[in-house]
């Protein structure tokens, strides 16, 4: 059979450790077999990061910018014990962190769902993304340990050096004070990429703040969704047949139990850090779960959520055998591909990358798997598979589909 064509290269952003194995094997196995693959190739793994100084990682990004696609493969954010490891010269900065800065993005998390790995919460019968804003607040915060008793204020000096002051407290005694921001710019690419995303994926978008307590920090934040909302997508909206849909915070937890799931939850920086968790653990586990960058100018960068598991990766160089799930960075390059696919208008790449997920959903359905999903599956008489054996599988389902 002859292989599917791209027209435009797909940015590759190879990784670390035992993603880095399983990447290669998804390209021998699952890709390159069937697809001609055009890829602009980095290398961000963090030898050759620390070769060219982190050039790559930064060249890596602009690619993106320039192609519209990446995909990307789990790295190591350097600490202490890496620097040693690899010999570094500097302690790198994460490369998402950087990637994140000149794609000015949000990041959007959703589960990969599979019969026989039911979600806690019994009545969520589709995936849950969340948007998480990535900037600022509690994140980049400034803070003060109050010493005893005294007067503490908010100050703006604007540049032309008028003033705007508010009293925070009178303190009688010892306390805490804490200074937060965010920049209508960034806020308003947070609410584009989840308007823009929300369109792209046909699914409803939530969105909530505590506006009735912060009448200004939280209110503006609803104000600019609102705004945008109404000139640019409200007209959109109505003819995908989606909503946008506003509340407060704890009405959206409480309406999230009991919901059916198959919608976009945007949430402000802190209340992302805190649901993804809960969703995600929820859903299952973090080797099942997707995650897409999306720029506000619509570009896009796929990856797995989880990090480079590094435990299996040490196993694996004692030669030791790894049961590492590789789920989520395959949907990384399915995301990616049908993405591209999309873009180009090449329906055969966007069929191949819908069939590959399907094969892969039916590989698990079928009772083939890795550890960790077996640990947490109801269903009964699986075959746990190794970290090669698990792709062949897939390899196999989607040949026979
Ligand atoms: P991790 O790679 O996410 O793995 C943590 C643990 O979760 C693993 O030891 C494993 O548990 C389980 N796990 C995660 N992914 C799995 C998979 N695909 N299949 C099976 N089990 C999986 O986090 P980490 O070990 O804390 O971090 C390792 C490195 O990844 C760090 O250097 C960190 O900087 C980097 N990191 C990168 C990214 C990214 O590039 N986006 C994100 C997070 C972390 P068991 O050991 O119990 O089997
Ligand atoms: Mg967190």
């Amino acid at each position: 059979m002859a292989k599917i064509q791209m027209t435009t290269p797909l940015v590759e952003m190879d990784g670390d450790e035992m993603t880095r194995i399983l990447w290669q094997m998804i390209k021998d196995e699952l890709i390159l077999p069937y697809v001609d693959l055009k890829s602009e190739y980095y290398d961000l793994g963090l030898e050759h990061r620390n070769e060219t100084d982190d050039r790559v990682t930064r060249e890596s990004a602009e690619a993106t910018l320039k192609y519209g696609v990446a995909v990307k493969c789990a790295t190591i954010t350097p600490n202490a014990a890496r620097m040693t490891e690899y010999n570094l010269k500097e302690m790198w900065k994460s490369p998402n962190g950087t990637i994140r800065a000149i794609l000015d993005g949000t990041v959007f998390r959703a589960p990969i769902v599979v019969k026989g790995i039911e979600p806690c919460v019994k009545n969520w019968e589709k995936p849950i993304t969340l948007a998480r804003h990535a900037y600022g607040d509690v994140y980049k915060n400034t803070e003060i340990k109050v010493p005893g008793a005294g007067k503490a204020e908010l100050v703006f000096t604007g540049e032309d050096g008028t003033q705007i002051r508010e009293l925070i407290h009178d303190f009688t005694g010892a306390g805490i004070i804490q200074g937060i921001h965010n920049t209508d710019k960034s806020i308003t690419s947070f609410a584009h990429a989840c308007f823009k995303y929300a369109l792209d994926t046909k699914q409803d978008l939530w969105f909530a703040t505590k506006d009735t307590i912060s009448k200004k920090y939280d209110h503006n934040f609803k104000d600019i969704f609102n705004d945008i909302y109404e000139a640019e997508y409200a007209k959109k909206f109505e003819e995908a047949g989606i909503e946008y849909f506003y509340t407060l915070i704890d009405d959206a937890v409480a309406r999230v139990m009991k919901a059916k799931g198959g919608f976009i939850w945007a949430c402000k920086n802190y209340d992302g850090d805190v649901m993804s968790d809960m969703v995600s653990s929820a859903f299952g586990s973090l080797a099942m779960m997707t995650s897409v960058l999306v720029s506000p100018t619509g570009v896009y960068e796929y990856e797995a959520a989880h990090g480079t598991v590094q435990r299996h990766y040490y196993k694996h160089l004692k030669g030791e055998e790894t049961s590492t799930n590789s789920v989520a960075t395959i949907f990384a390059w399915t995301g990616a591909l049908r993405k591209r696919g999309e873009l180009d208008g090449l329906s055969d790449l966007e069929k191949f990358a819908d069939k590959l997920e399907r094969a892969t959903i039916k590989t698990i359905e079928d009772g083939k798997m890795t550890k960790d999903l077996e640990l947490i599956t109801s269903l009964k008489d699986v075959t746990v598979l190794n970290s090669g054996n698990f792709i062949k599988a897939i390899r196999e389902t989607f040949d026979a589909m």
